[in-house]
């Protein structure tokens, strides 16, 4: 790749952060700029051994003030946007945060994206568009999008709003639908990394419902592999799935962690179930594999006992954030 300058929203987060530093070690010719607003997901921490390098600034701010956005946006030529309100249990309880940040403040990005030419806009957007898929079926780009819960609505008004600016004024925008990422640094209210420290922790860990919910799991290094290759050959005006061919149920991922840590299900404390879980999500990502050449890599029991042996390697990372949230 030429040198390019990429600005990427939310990159003290957990997917920002992981890509901010796959980029730095892959691609160290062009300038970055991690523009993020910190709020409790974003963490400086997640990028301190790289904070100095000449050629990646932070500056801290909110995808929805206007000023700053064009401020950064001036000398960018690629945008990598991750910055979203992300955890949908949250947005359960109110969805207000959710709306500014992820469609209001996308659309603040967009416009200024497009006052200053951008070459490439990348939208991170997320399977949980699909809404609720039936055993045996797998979405595809072209399927409906059908959310079902605030926090995927406020992804898929974002993501149809990037497609608009393409559409209407020929931004080029490309999206991608990732699966559930998991892997070092995530905030420790997502299931995986809060189920291995509460069970570091000595306490029990919250199973919604049956536990029989499906997710497909991806390590965050895979999915942070397909955006780059998205950033460097995807074409305008597509959107690409990316899955981990991994599709377990919340209580396989609870009864692999409680195997990994030597704990029993005595450790489970089944509660009531998310309002409006959906049941299971599932993708189809051979369009990625077949235009882009990329596949995940990193296999399911490797990638677990790599976050499990991170987590217990870093405990002074979580405590912190346990205790202040
Ligand atoms: P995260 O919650 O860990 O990080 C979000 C980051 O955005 C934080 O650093 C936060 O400070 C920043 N941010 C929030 N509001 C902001 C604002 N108004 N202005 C500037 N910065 C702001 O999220 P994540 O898990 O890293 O997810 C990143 C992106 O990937 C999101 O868009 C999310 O919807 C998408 N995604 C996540 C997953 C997953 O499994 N985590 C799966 C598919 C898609």
């Amino acid at each position: 790749m030429h040198e390019k300058n990429i600005l990427i929203t939310g990159g003290m987060g957990f997917i920002g952060s992981n890509f901010i530093r796959l980029m730095l070690e892959q691609y160290p010719g062009n300038e970055y700029v991690n523009f993020d607003k910190l709020t409790y997901a974003g963490n400086p921490d997640n990028l301190k051994d790289i904070e100095n390098q000449d050629n990646y600034q932070f500056v801290k701010g909110d995808i929805c003030d206007n000023n700053i956005v064009d401020s950064v946006m001036k000398n960018t030529d690629i945008v990598v946007h991750f910055a979203a309100e992300s955890h949908v249990d949250r947005s359960i309880d109110g969805a207000n945060e959710f709306i500014q940040t992820n469609v209001f403040g996308t659309n603040i990005l967009l416009h200024s994206a497009l006052k200053y030419n951008v070459e490439k806009f990348i939208m991170i957007s997320t399977d949980e568009v699909y809404g609720d898929i039936p055993p045996g079926s797998l979405s595809k780009e072209t399927d409906r999008l059908i959310p079902r819960n605030p926090y995927a609505a406020s992804k898929a008004g974002a993501e149809l709003l990037a497609y608009s600016y393409y559409e209407t004024h020929g931004l080029p925008v490309i999206i991608t639908r990732s699966s559930n990422n998991y892997g070092q640094y995530q905030f420790p209210e997502k299931l995986i990394p809060l189920f291995i420290t509460n069970l570091l922790q000595g306490k029990k860990v919250p199973l919604y419902g049956t536990g029989l919910n499906i997710r497909d799991w991806i390590h965050v290094e895979d999915n942070c592999r397909a955006i780059a290759r998205v950033l460097q050959e995807g074409r305008s005006g597509e959107v690409y799935n990316i899955g981990g061919d991994n599709e377990r149920s919340n209580i396989d991922i609870t009864n692999a962690l409680l195997f990994a840590l030597g704990k029993d299900d005595s450790m489970i404390e089944y509660v009531e179930d998310r309002k409006g879980h959906d049941r299971r999500y599932g993708m189809d990502s051979s369009k990625i594999k077949g235009d882009l050449g990329w596949k995940p890599e990193i296999d399911f029991s490797e990638g677990i006992n790599k976050t499990i042996e991170w987590y217990i390697e870093n405990p002074e990372w979580w405590r912190k954030l346990k205790k202040q949230n």
